[in-house]
């Protein structure tokens, strides 16, 4: 079966139809070009979760797309960490943006476009992916290929000083990208052209380790065999499949911070899984799990991320796991033998996948209590498993959850009260959790899956490819570069 097909079980007939027309005429539009992705990171976040496999579909659709990653030093990480803060409106380590940071910027993405150099052809496709990638836009101009930019980040007030700041050190970058990409029309770079903005939903793959249908007796073991959950402990029979196919095993232990040991497999979990980002706000979700009480009845609440150590461009990630141990520390006992802040194994990126396909699957609620969010694929990755999610209103959570219909949204991220009411009473009320997580998994599937974000992207990239012949049919462009 053509890779395309899968989703034909999936998305009602029109929508399998259009979008796969709408790939196979970008393909044909694309031959002859290569798509060159380029992030900062492979794995740990949303950029890499939603590209892998869209490259995958690409390549099967036909078109040469491939994936690159670029090099950084701590430095650098340290200024796009401050960029993507600033970005999402928030003063981040409120550190500077001058010369001495532009050079840092500069000069280690002048030795990626060294290397871009060396592959990139005129006429290529160079699609870049947020901060730590924009610098590299003049040069893939330079290069002669249609450059496009995708940002992740959002933040919610158009005016706000913090973001205004990102974007006066980014636009200049840019500013040479032919096409910009956000998530919600609301992020996108003030002074842009309109005209050259596309606004683009992310989307999951329904198919891959981390969503593919676990059956029920796998779930615990996954969890028993990662020791976030009590059981037999040891590696798991087959639970599913790795992205290439072959069988997937659960062997790896997650190193979990908790009192007493794993909870049994009756025991409700409420559950976010995020970065150890300060913006992922773990810290709330603890004290707002502490605030509810009597009323969490009998649940424990699991915080999950990926292995500290791994994720190289996410620079805050100690000092933010840090500050959540103290403050667990500080919890009184009852609460601290309730409360597990699991670092996830990344060695193997299908086993980390299949542990947090197995932790939404059998959470009671999962939460995102995020101050401020881009798109929050972690909130899709949920409803599409058919969970009740309580999340904050913020970015992109906005346009996937109708509060009461399909989940539960709180409107000031940091009314713990608020956050600990709406938990409380999904935990209190399983049959309107499962009515909630009934509708959830109904608007992921036909709203969020990855054959109708990878249309978007054949149809711009097909556009854009349109343009770039039509320029150089006006003769404004040299031939070559088409
Ligand atoms: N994720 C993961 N392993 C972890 C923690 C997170 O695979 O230990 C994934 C998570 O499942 C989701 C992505 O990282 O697919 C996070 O994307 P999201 O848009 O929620 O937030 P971002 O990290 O991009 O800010």
């Amino acid at each position: 079966m053509h890779l395309l097909e899968r989703f034909a079980g999936l998305l009602d007939d029109a929508d399998q139809a259009r979008y796969e027309g709408a790939v196979r005429g970008g393909a044909r539009r694309l031959r002859g070009r290569v798509i060159w992705t380029v992030s900062s990171s492979a794995r740990g976040g949303g950029v890499a979760e939603m590209m892998r496999p869209l490259v995958g579909y690409a390549r099967g659709a036909g078109a040469d797309a491939r994936w690159l990653v670029i090099e950084g030093t701590p430095a650098f990480f340290e200024v796009t960490k401050r960029l993507h803060h600033l970005l999402h409106g928030d003063p981040g380590d409120g550190g500077p943006l001058g010369a001495a940071e532009r050079e840092v910027y500069e000069g280690v993405l002048a030795e990626n476009a060294a290397a871009l150099a060396g592959l990139v052809a005129p006429g290529d496709v160079v699609l870049l992916h947020d901060p730590q990638t924009a610098g590299l836009a003049p040069a893939a101009r330079r290069l002669r290929a249609i450059v496009v930019w995708r940002s992740h980040i959002g933040c919610d007030d158009p005016g706000d000083p913090e973001a205004a700041r990102g974007w006066r050190f980014l636009l200049p970058y840019v500013a040479a990208a032919d096409a910009v990409i956000v998530s919600r029309a609301a992020d996108a770079p003030p002074g842009v052209d309109p005209a050259r903005v596309h606004v683009m939903r992310p989307s999951i793959d329904p198919f891959t380790a981390k969503n593919a249908p676990m059956d029920d007796a796998a779930v615990p073991a996954v969890l028993a065999a990662a020791g976030l959950l009590a059981g037999p402990g040891r590696a798991t029979a087959p639970v599913g499949r790795r992205d290439d196919g072959s069988p997937l095993r659960v062997c790896r232990r997650a190193d979990v911070v908790r009192e007493g040991g794993p909870p049994p497999p009756g025991r409700p979990l409420v559950v976010q899984v995020s970065r150890w980002d300060r913006l992922k706000d773990h810290l709330g979700v603890m004290e707002g799990f502490a605030r509810m009480g009597d009323a969490a009845g009998d649940a424990d609440l699991v915080l999950a991320g990926p292995a500290i150590a791994s994720v190289a461009d996410d620079p805050d990630g100690p000092a933010v796991m840090d500050a959540l141990l103290a403050a667990w520390r500080a919890l009184p006992a009852r609460l601290r033998r309730r409360v597990h802040v699991a670092a996830l194994p990344m060695e193997d990126g299908d086993e980390n996948a299949a542990i947090v396909n197995a932790l939404q699957r059998h959470a009671a609620v999962v939460v995102q209590k995020s101050l401020r969010e881009g798109f929050g694929l972690t909130v899709t990755e949920a409803m599409c498993k058919g969970r009740p999610v309580v999340a904050s209103a913020v970015g992109g959570i906005r346009d996937q959850i109708t509060d009461g219909l399909d989940g539960v949204l709180v409107d000031d991220p940091r009314d713990l009260g608020a956050f600990a009411g709406a938990v409380a009473g999904l935990l209190a009320d399983p049959a309107r959790a499962a009515a909630l997580g009934r509708a959830a998994h109904e608007r992921a599937r036909r709203e969020s899956l990855n054959l109708r974000q990878l249309a978007d992207y054949a149809i711009l990239l097909g556009r854009l490819v349109e343009d770039r012949l039509a320029a150089v049919r006006s003769s404004a462009t040299p031939p070559e570069a088409a």
